[in-house]
């Protein structure tokens, strides 16, 4: 694929490290290509970074078909940068893609696209301890048609933010609120899609939690309320009586790339992992027993992020002290070490840019 290349003629000054947010800040160029019928996807570019022209009856304004994909560059302490399996981050575009009658994305080329971009940004790519680079690839139906009849037209669009350390006073659990009005996802819907109109769906449960003074909320299924699904928009997993559980994928829930990763580094330690359905039952009692060791949620903004609290129809129970449990602990540093090229990547999963 050939990609045009038109550098931003007015260059930004690179952000402070020491007070990068996240999602706030931007680098100086976007990848951009386009889709019609009889083209397929063409006129690949990257151009300085600005704000797209779209048609008002663009259908993604109207309808909602968009899909992203969330994953991070990684400077290491030699420099070199490295991305976190993005090749599973193309293929999950592509599985929402599907799900949305969004077209598909060539896998060598969508690649191509994420790694010819980032080279460009590279000195985007922050240098403090815990920062990254973060990217966002997305597609748009941007055909003007309030008649919705298939989509015909779409862009892909990546982007990227310099982003500080997730945890800037050190990991510490969270409160999490069991949500027992509002569903994230039923079986059929969208729930294994990362697309846009999940978190439109999901901003006000969280809105109330947040209020109420919780980060987050666990979701339950959507049907009989009782199965437990994710953590606000990660996946979640549990450590009870030495075992770990974490919900299966039946198609409501969404299938994490760290969610992944920790299985596997649990399985090659061998630990025995459980993906099957959990009701909130189960882990209500595992808690009022005392085998409910550990539990996280996961996903690449935070890596884990230890659940310290939780409440239950206005019952609240504590889990590990509401402390960061040791194998909440013992993953957080591996994966953060083979991002960072602390550790040796022994399963292929960083990528060179
Ligand atoms: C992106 C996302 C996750 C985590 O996926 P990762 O690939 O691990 O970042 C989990 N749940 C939801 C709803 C998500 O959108």
């Amino acid at each position: 694929m050939d990609i045009k290349i038109i550098k931003n003629p007015a260059p930004s000054q690179k952000p402070d490290e020491e007070s990068l947010g996240f999602g706030l800040t931007y680098t100086d160029h976007m990848f951009i290509m386009d889709f019609n019928k009889t083209q397929g996807w063409h006129d690949a570019r990257i151009v300085p970074f600005g704000p797209l022209a779209l048609h008002p009856a663009a259908v993604v304004l109207h309808y909602g078909a968009e899909v992203f994909e969330g994953l991070k560059a990684y400077r290491g302490a030699d420099g070199t940068v490295r991305m976190f399996r993005p090749v599973d981050n193309i293929r999950r575009m592509n599985a929402s893609a599907e799900r949305l009658c969004l077209p598909l994305l060539d896998e060598k080329d969508a690649m191509q696209a994420l790694e010819e971009f980032v080279r460009l940004e590279q000195d985007f790519v922050p240098h403090k301890d815990g920062t990254s680079l973060y990217i966002r690839p997305f597609m748009i139906a941007t055909e003007p048609n309030l008649g919705l009849h298939g989509i015909n037209e779409a862009s892909f669009i990546i982007i990227a933010s310099p982003s500080g350390s997730y945890y800037k006073e050190g990991i510490a659990p969270v409160s999490i609120m069991i949500e027992t009005e509002d569903v994230r996802a039923v079986k059929g819907g969208t729930g294994y899609a990362k697309c846009g109109g999940n978190y439109a769906a999901s901003t006000r449960a969280g809105e109330r939690a947040e209020k109420l003074g919780f980060s987050q909320v666990l979701w339950l299924d959507g049907v009989e309320r009782r199965y437990i699904e994710e953590v606000g928009s990660m996946n979640v997993m549990f450590k009870i009586s030495g075992r770990i559980v974490t919900p299966d994928l039946i198609g409501t829930v969404l299938p994490g790339i760290t969610r992944r990763s920790i299985i596997e580094l649990l399985r090659d330690e061998n630990y025995e992992v459980e993906e099957r359905r959990i009701s909130v039952d189960e882990i209500i009692e595992a808690l009022e027993n005392g085998e409910l060791e550990e539990a996280f949620g996961c996903g690449t903004a935070a890596v884990v992020s230890p659940i310290g609290k939780l409440v239950f129809n206005g019952r609240e129970y504590v889990i590990n002290n509401n402390e960061i449990g040791s194998l909440t602990g013992h993953l957080y540093e591996t994966l953060t070490g083979i991002q960072w090229g602390r550790l040796e990547d022994k399963k292929g999963w960083t990528y060179r840019v």
